[in-house]
């Protein structure tokens, strides 16, 4: 299973649109956090590139972006660390104990990544099975993520389940031809996951880890 990080592991959005829109501000540029969750996935030169677009109207810079997201990350890292998503452990358990590889797929470019996930999934994740900003061109909706994720497993498409919880995450799963699992943890609405094609749709991780094992049977 190809697992998303934020906003499926940890409740880590609110910050993340938070840091986002203060961080944009600063710069003469402006991001509501709501369409800081439509963009959430994305690497964050794109990001940074569509506001450019709009209010620039240019293409954004090397140099930009480097600026603009150093001030974004120390932000998020000025906050309170996230919490674990409830649900999120339970679900994680009950898959590894099911004998399936956990995949790790995230758009994020922390260097303490793998510390942060074994402190809060004890012997969950595994540093060759994880993808992150470091090692793909494109970040999501591209697909390349996911079947980037796909090789580090040994597994094909229809052997693969994605978990994500982002319209463009949703729909960089689908394009990479894998059964997606939405999970609307976020303030948009259902038929924005549902609109890029998610197999499935899931209120929370709890319900989707209570749902665990009628799923499993439905899916082999
Ligand atoms: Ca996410």
């Amino acid at each position: 299973m190809l697992f998303d990080m934020d906003g499926i592991l940890f409740d880590s959005m609110p910050m993340h649109a938070r840091a986002w829109s203060e961080a944009v501000t600063r710069f003469g540029l402006s991001m509501t956090s709501e369409e800081a969750y439509e963009h959430e996935g994305r690497t964050g030169k794109s990001t940074i590139n569509i506001l450019t677009k709009r209010f620039w109207g240019r293409e954004t810079t090397d140099e930009e972006v480097e600026r603009i997201y150093k001030v974004k990350s120390d932000l998020f890292n000025s906050y309170p660390e996230a919490k674990r998503m409830p649900g999120a452990a339970d679900l994680l358990n009950q898959v590894k104990r099911d004998g399936f590889q956990i995949v790790l797929v995230t758009g994020s470019g922390q260097h303490s990544l793998l510390n942060r996930l074994n402190k809060n999934f004890e012997g969950i994740f595994h540093k060759d099975l994880m993808v992150t900003s470091f090692d793909v061109r494109q970040g999501k909706p591209s697909p390349e993520p996911y079947l980037m994720g796909l090789r580090k497993a040994g597994l094909h498409p229809w052997e693969a389940v994605v978990v994500e919880n982002a319209p463009l995450g949703v729909r960089a799963g689908v394009a990479a031809n894998i059964f997606t699992i939405a999970v609307n943890t976020g303030p948009l609405p259902d038929a924005k996951l549902v609109s890029e094609g998610a197999n499935l749709l899931f209120p929370s991780m709890t319900a989707l880890a209570q749902g665990w094992n009628t799923l499993r049977n439905a899916l082999s």
